[in-house]
């Protein structure tokens, strides 16, 4: 299940290239084209879906996933110690671009709270 017309299942495809630090059957990680701590990395399912808002029970493997791949690819690039954070925006207000899900990977810099 993926959308022609979506840039993350493109991306997920191989169509569009990225900067992959990840791939596995269900899930794959790159970084951000526009990054706001030295690293930053999107971690994106295969399948499409728009938003955690279309998100549904069947998903719940996959959300875990979500997160247990952030921490491994945060481990990976080192940012166990100092620390990290992951962020899903959500629609409009949550400030959401790209209409695919997607976890936010930032690290590597002391991350303000709260955020804008
Ligand atoms: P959102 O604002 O939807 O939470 O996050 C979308 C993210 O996708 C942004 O941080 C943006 O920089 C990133 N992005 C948009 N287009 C591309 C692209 O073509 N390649 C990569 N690697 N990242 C992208
Ligand atoms: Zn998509």
């Amino acid at each position: 299940m993926s959308d022609s017309s979506c840039l993350f299942c493109k991306i997920a495809a191989g169509t569009i290239p990225a900067d992959l630090v990840h791939a596995d059957e269900r899930l794959v990680a790159f970084h951000d084209i526009g990054p706001q701590a030295p690293v930053h990395v999107l971690v994106v399912p295969r399948e499409h879906i728009a938003s955690l808002e279309e998100a549904s029970e069947r998903h719940a493997d996959l959300l875990g996933a979500l997160l247990l791949v952030a921490r491994e690819i945060a481990r990976e690039q080192g940012l166990s110690e100092r620390g990290y954070r992951t962020v899903i925006n959500t629609g409009a207000d949550g400030g959401q671009t790209v209409q695919h899900l997607h976890l936010h990977l930032l690290g590597g810099r002391a991350l303000e709270w709260p955020p804008g």
